[in-house]
């Protein structure tokens, strides 16, 4: 991030929350249940799949994790009577991981449950780099159980070759790949872009290559084209990967991947704690926190 960028995500917090949300409301569908069941409806319309997500993280206390859990349950029938073609995603540490490692485990086990029961599907997020470890194990568990929950894993991590090596050689094999969205320090993180993306490639063939389901989560144009050369080289089949993208980024590329056939599912986060995930969106593209301090300084209309 360059010197005026990080001016700009500094001054992020001194801007009316009213503002920040007009901008938001590109990245979340909105904060309630209904808001949800809308956007997933359009996207399905639209030929894309969706999975759901519970905005909250880091919850304080175990009555919070017990909401978050009960609300994600309730998330999951409501797919279902809606009859929308989405799954859900959930963090660990907002079922409790940062409390208690079984709690969270038992939070988690109840959703996933509750998921097979209604034929449906759950990812867990990859946090920062200190729930990577817990949060594989925690996968590694539910997995004894069940089979319909899945894991992400980040290319920005060195280890993640490692790990994804290790769960494919346990017949772990459904990943969402992302580059990951958490600043890490160097000694356990590539920093630039071009390593992270070589990272990313080679990782996503060794997934492929092992009959793995992938979802291929990027809005970088480069790791779409490169992610069709592997899948055109080696004839993978439709039904074993589908792209992914946050909702609001870069909807020109979401239509062309539809268009070039292939499967793609939107990221659809909603909920109360929309200003915290929507600073993290501006800081990954400053240039939208720019538009934001300038239509506050210039008074522009917004919309
Ligand atoms: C479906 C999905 C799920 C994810 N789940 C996780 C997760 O569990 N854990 C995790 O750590 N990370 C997750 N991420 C975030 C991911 O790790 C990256 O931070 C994010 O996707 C940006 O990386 P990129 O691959 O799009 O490449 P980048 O190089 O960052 O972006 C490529 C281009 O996309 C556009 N772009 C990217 N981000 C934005 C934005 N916010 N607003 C507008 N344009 C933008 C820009 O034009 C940019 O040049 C997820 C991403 C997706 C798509």
């Amino acid at each position: 991030m360059n010197v005026l960028n990080k001016l700009v995500v500094a001054t992020l917090p001194a801007v009316p929350k009213t503002l920040i949300r007009q901008f938001a409301n590109r990245y979340i569908a909105g904060e309630d249940v209904a808001d949800a069941v809308r956007v997933v409806r359009e996207l399905n319309v639209r030929g894309a799949m969706a999975t759901l997500d519970v905005l909250g993280e880091d919850i304080p206390i175990p009555e919070e994790a017990l909401k978050a859990r009960d609300m994600i349950a309730q998330l999951l029938e409501t797919i279902k009577d809606e009859r929308l073609d989405s799954n859900v995603s959930i963090k660990l540490t907002q079922l409790g991981l940062k409390l208690d490692r079984d709690f969270c485990l038992e939070n988690a086990g109840r959703i996933v449950e509750r998921a097979r029961a209604l034929g449906n599907f759950i990812r867990i997020d990859m946090e920062d780099s200190s729930c990577t470890t817990d949060t594989i194990r925690i996968y590694r568990q539910l997995r004894k159980q069940f089979d319909n929950v899945g894991i992400v894993l980040q290319a920005r991590l060195r280890r993640t070759l490692e790990d994804a090596e290790s769960l494919i050689r346990e017949g772990l094999k459904n990943f969402r790949l992302c580059k990951g969205i958490y600043i890490e320090p160097e000694e356990i993180a590539f920093k630039e872009r071009g390593a992270i993306n070589e990272n990313f490639t080679r990782i996503l063939e060794l997934m492929l290559d092992a009959h793995s389901y992938v979802g291929i989560a990027t809005h970088d144009t480069r790791l779409v084209d490169s992610a069709y050369r592997t899948i055109l080289e080696r004839k993978i089949p439709r039904g074993n990967y589908e792209f992914q993208m946050l909702l609001g980024v870069r909807p020109e590329l979401r239509e062309k991947i539809l268009r070039d056939g292939h499967r793609l599912r939107i990221y659809v986060p909603f909920g109360k704690q929309w200003y915290e995930y929507s600073i993290r969106r501006f800081k990954e593209n400053p240039q939208i926190a720019g538009y934001v301090l300038k239509a506050l300084f210039t008074r522009n209309r917004l919309n």
